[in-house]
């Protein structure tokens, strides 16, 4: 028997296995040399043993790999872990959280098809809905993604895809995933889910009725802030499509970066466990802060959403955002004031980050639409990472004594 074989027989039932378990052992593949580690297989195709199978192979009548813009085993690894985390038939693997969201627009939807979107979602979503996917002639409306009877009354007859982010960046509004997606199927419209904030690790949609499940695995899989990707996940029936698109229009994760998103994800249960106590921590002490006029946080009781989110997240996540008493010099002499943090737009990184969405993040929105998203000019968000608790709020006291 070799190591592969042996590896085959202790392939773990993703319906029986625990989450700890699946994260570090699904998706698992060991070639005859028996190594422990994940292999990388950086190869662009793959060789076969005659004309024959080669035949094959390209006909579609026997599996295995054929290129590696189509298949390739490490990025299939990933694939078969974030689909098992996530509690879903299949996935695929994407260059980035934005080719997961665009192979989703273009393999399901068709010219004249319509979205309901939430319209608090990430920037760069809204540009490929308005710029974009508009060219094909798929529309997008957009509506409050925590008020139900927005949902109904903006579904057409050619509505196919609800698209929603929850908790949403950077305000932590939340969305009831288990009643939109029943407002969805009652009309034959699926729904898309941005699991991103909460990763599967806190929140999983499909549980609550989402069809798809999709990520920037730049964010918290990877969480060390090292690569780009991202994944659709979802059943076997829209997994083939967006399949077939990606390995069309070539959208593809490389391989190393799925070994490293493999790895991200043995760890991902612990670190967010991590990232979300510090947050909570730091979301309560900046609550009491003279100085800081609001908290968005999912955690605190007295967010008006907080009961949703104990009902669908077994934590809150690590991004806290807060107004500061004043205007964007206040908030920007708050931002420079620290020593530690980095200031930048990523976030879900082992390092926390600071960012000041009105002149980054958000820069692009014209004022209006920026006010009618309750992103004020006072806003700051933090994305809390794995140093010292008491490091971190040293920090942001510095800051805080700056405004
Ligand atoms: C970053 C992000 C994306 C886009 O992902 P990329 O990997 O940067 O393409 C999508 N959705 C959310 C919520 C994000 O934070």
């Amino acid at each position: 028997m070799s190591s592969f074989e042996r590896e085959e027989r202790i392939q773990f039932d993703p319906d029986g296995s625990e989450f700890s378990t699946l994260a570090v052992r699904a998706g698992q593949r060991r070639t005859s040399e028996g190594e422990h580690g994940d292999p990388i297989f950086t190869t662009s195709s793959f060789v076969y043993s005659s004309a024959r199978e080669a035949a094959a192979r390209f006909g579609g009548e026997e599996e295995g790999n054929v290129y590696s813009r189509f298949t390739n085993p490490t990025v299939q690894g990933f694939e078969r872990r974030i689909a098992a985390l996530e509690g879903a038939e299949g996935a695929v693997a994407t260059a980035s959280g934005m080719a997961a969201i665009l192979s989703v627009g273009l393999s399901l939807l068709k010219q004249g098809d319509h979205i309901v979107s939430s319209n608090s979602i990430f920037g760069s979503i809204v540009s490929l809905f308005d710029k974009y996917l508009s060219r094909a002639g798929i529309e997008t409306t957009y509506v409050d993604p925590s008020d139900n009877d927005a949902w109904r009354a903006a579904i057409r007859p050619e509505t196919r895809l609800f698209f929603l982010e929850t908790p949403s960046n950077p305000l932590a509004q939340l969305a009831d995933i288990e009643a939109v997606a029943k407002i969805a199927h009652e009309h034959d419209i699926l729904l898309a889910v941005d699991n991103c904030f909460c990763t599967p690790a806190l929140q999983r949609p499909i549980e609550f009725g989402a069809d798809i499940v999709i990520h920037s695995a730049t964010k918290f899989l990877d969480g060390q802030g090292r690569c780009v990707g991202g994944a659709v996940v979802g059943p076997d029936r829209l997994m083939q499509e967006v399949h077939g698109f990606i390995r069309t229009a070539g959208a593809c994760m490389s391989p190393f970066n799925a070994w490293v998103f493999m790895k991200g994800l043995e760890t991902l249960k612990l670190r967010m466990e991590a990232h979300c106590r510090s947050a909570l921590a730091i979301a309560r002490w900046l609550d009491e802060q003279p100085g800081i006029e609001k908290v968005y946080y999912a955690g605190l009781e007295s967010h008006p959403q907080h009961a949703l989110a104990l009902k669908q997240q077994s934590a809150f996540g690590a991004v806290v955002s807060f107004e500061v008493s004043g205007d964007r010099e206040a908030a920007w002499r708050f931002v420079d004031a620290t020593r530690m943090l980095s200031i930048t737009g990523n976030l879900g990184d082992t390092k926390s980050t600071i960012t000041h969405p009105a002149t980054t993040t958000h820069g692009r929105m014209t004022p209006q639409d920026r006010a009618r998203a309750g992103i004020r000019d006072n806003l700051i968000r933090v994305s809390v990472g794995l140093e010292d608790l008491e490091d971190i709020k040293r920090d942001l006291a510095l800051g805080l004594a700056a405004v």
